[in-house]
């Protein structure tokens, strides 16, 4: 096992991956920006690097000097967390060509997966069912041949895209034409690289995602399903699992599709399957994310499998202990994302300073959070400043523990969504379990 490690993140995620550091008795070292002297990972690690100013491109993903910090304080291993470099293959070879292990799959099965049409084309090699649409778009010509053959609405999708960028809904020829250029541009702008595709536009469906864990002697297993399909803006605002969708033939099915997809993506670490699944049960794989997601506790507290120990032990040559077999899912968790934004404003993020700050407790309640009393949060960074996660025997059981929990979360100084959550919690919508990733808007709208 590593001895000490480097966190290349901040927030939330930073602070979960120390803690996990911790109780394996391995020594942290911390990265932060000039912004984030004062964050709660700084003063959690062991050691402490400022790695350059607030905006992220000049800190975060600074990468020379991130490496030269790991060399500095002699860290064996890099883990990325979520966001950042985590899924920069550039960033994976980097540590590798400096001695360092970079805490997630190598950078081929990184850029693989990160090209969302190469990963598309992968899947479909390996039999598993893919949203249709196109290849990649030479102009816009092309881009309406292909738009008839899928046949109206379709989104046209960056290659490149991530975080809910980079998505374009397009109802008829004429929006394609007129939209075709921006989306193009925007690529370019926010990921460097121009390429679109276009896919056919799914309605009334969930978003539910595989978790995977791969070690480096070909043993694959899959920790179940997460259902994502509350969203806003094509991000997800909760997670739960197991999904209430799901009957257990089709979770089944969807385990051994994505032990397939794992394999022939020659995965290694924690990885995500996301799809999308529609009323007639079936699924279709929309991407592949090389790396931690925000929504891991969810399935940690249905398994009781610590995910961020299993990648470090991957990462350090351990074989995973547990075959499929042993894995059981024996609670319903839940877990709603705390976002320092203005719902009822167009999600307007929202800074300050945290005037107070009470957080839930009890049996089977986590609040994964890096804000503390006192804490001025950064206007340069992700808007997300908390998750509280239940999890209880049923899912009725847990959704009250978490409408209680959410009453008992009291965040002052800056504006969130905690009672947007509790309207979600409330709603019909959320209690009958057939949401799809279109509900939020109605739900926002009643409101
Ligand atoms: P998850 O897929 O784990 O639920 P998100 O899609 O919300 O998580 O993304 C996790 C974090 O990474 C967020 O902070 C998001 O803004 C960021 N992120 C993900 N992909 C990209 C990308 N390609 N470019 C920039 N930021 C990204
Ligand atoms: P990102 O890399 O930003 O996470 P995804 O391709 O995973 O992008 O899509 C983000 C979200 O957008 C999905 O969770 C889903 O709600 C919506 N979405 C993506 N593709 C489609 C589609 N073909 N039809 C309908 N909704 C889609
Ligand atoms: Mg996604």
């Amino acid at each position: 096992m590593f001895s000490k490690i480097l966190i290349a993140n901040r927030g939330e995620i930073a602070v979960r991956i120390i803690r996990a550091c911790k109780e394996m008795g391995i020594a942290t070292v911390a990265v932060f920006s000039e912004a984030d002297k004062d964050a709660l990972h700084v003063s959690m690690a062991e050691e402490g690097y400022c790695i350059g100013p607030a905006p992220s491109k000049d800190s975060y993903l600074n990468m020379e000097n991130i490496i030269s910090a790991a060399l500095v304080s002699k860290a064996e291993a890099i883990h990325p967390g979520y966001g950042f470099l985590s899924e920069n293959p550039v960033f994976s070879d980097l540590c590798k060509s400096n001695g360092l292990v970079f805490v997630g799959p190598d950078s081929e099965v990184i850029a693989r997966m990160g090209d969302k049409d190469a990963a598309r084309g992968t899947m479909r090699q390996a039999g598993v069912p893919v949203i249709p649409g196109s290849g990649l778009l030479r102009d816009v010509d092309h881009a309406r041949e292909e738009a008839e053959k899928i046949g109206f609405p379709l989104l046209i999708k960056a290659r490149a895209g991530g975080g809910g960028r980079g998505i374009r809904l397009v109802r008829s020829a004429d929006e394609l034409a007129q939209n075709f250029q921006t989306a193009a541009q925007e690529a370019l702008k926010f990921f460097k690289d121009e390429s679109v595709y276009l896919e056919k536009y799914l309605t009334g469906v969930k978003h539910i995602e595989a978790q995977i864990l791969a070690d480096n002697f070909g043993k694959v297993i899959c920790l179940g399903e997460r259902d994502c399909s509350m969203q806003r803006r094509n991000q997800k605002l909760v997670e739960e699992s197991p999904s209430p969708a799901l009957s257990e033939d089709t979770r089944q099915k969807m385990i051994q599709t994505s032990l397939r997809a794992a394999k022939a993506a020659g995965y290694r670490g924690a990885g995500t399957i996301e799809y999308l699944y529609d009323k007639d049960s079936r699924f279709y794989f929309m991407e592949m994310n090389t790396r931690l997601q925000v929504e891991h506790p969810v399935t940690e507290m249905v398994t009781g499998i610590d995910l961020v120990k299993w990648q470090l032990r991957i990462a350090a040559g351990v074989p995973l202990e547990y075959n499929q077999e042993d894995i059981r899912f024996s609670t319903h968790a839940i877990e709603c994302r705390i976002n320092a934004e203005n719902p009822y404003q167009g999600f307007k993020p929202s800074g300050g300073t945290i005037a107070l700050l009470h957080t839930p407790g009890g049996p089977w309640v986590r609040f994964d959070t890096a804000i503390y009393h006192g804490y001025t949060i950064p206007p340069f960074y992700d808007s997300m400043i908390g998750k509280l996660i239940v999890a209880a025997r049923t899912r009725n059981e847990a959704l009250r523990k978490m409408r209680a929990a959410l009453c008992e979360l009291i965040i002052e100084g800056v504006e969130h969504n905690a009672d947007l959550q509790t309207d979600i919690m409330i709603s019909e919508e959320f209690e009958s379990g057939n949401y799809t990733t279109d509900t939020l808007e109605r739900i926002l709208k009643k409101n």
